[in-house]
C-alpha cells in the first residue's frame, strides 16, 4: 500500500462529495425540466381546447342574440276630431275617415 498523499486525501474528501452533489443537481434539474415541460404541454393543450371552443362558440351565441332581439316600434297617435278614432300623428289625413288634419 502506497502512502496516501494530501492530494489523494483532498480528492477523496472533496472531489467525491462534489461529484455526487453535481449528479444530484443534474437529477433534480432533469426532473424539474421534465415537470415544467409536461406543465407547458398541458397548458398548450388546454389553450388549444379553449381555442376550439372559441371557434365553435360564436355562432350559437349570435343566433341567441338575434332571437332575443325585440323590435319595439312606438307610433304616436292622436284622436281624429271628426271621427274620434286613433290615427298616426305624422299623417296629413285621418287613416279612418280621410279628413285633413
Ligand atoms: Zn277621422
Amino acid at each position: 500500500m502506497g502512502r496516501v498523499g494530501p492530494l489523494e486525501l483532498l480528492l477523496e474528501r472533496v472531489a467525491l462529495p462534489i461529484v455526487s452533489v453535481l449528479v444530484a443537481l443534474a437529477w433534480i434539474g432533469a426532473i424539474v425540466g421534465f415537470v415544467r415541460f409536461r406543465a407547458r404541454r398541458r397548458r398548450e393543450r388546454e389553450r388549444e381546447a379553449v381555442g376550439h371552443r372559441a371557434l365553435e362558440a360564436p355562432r350559437p351565441e349570435v343566433r341567441v342574440v338575434e332571437r332575443e332581439k325585440i323590435v319595439e316600434r312606438q307610433v304616436l297617435v292622436m284622436r281624429c276630431r271628426f271621427c274620434n278614432k286613433l290615427t298616426p300623428v305624422d299623417g296629413t289625413a285621418c287613416a279612418e275617415c280621410g279628413a285633413h288634419l
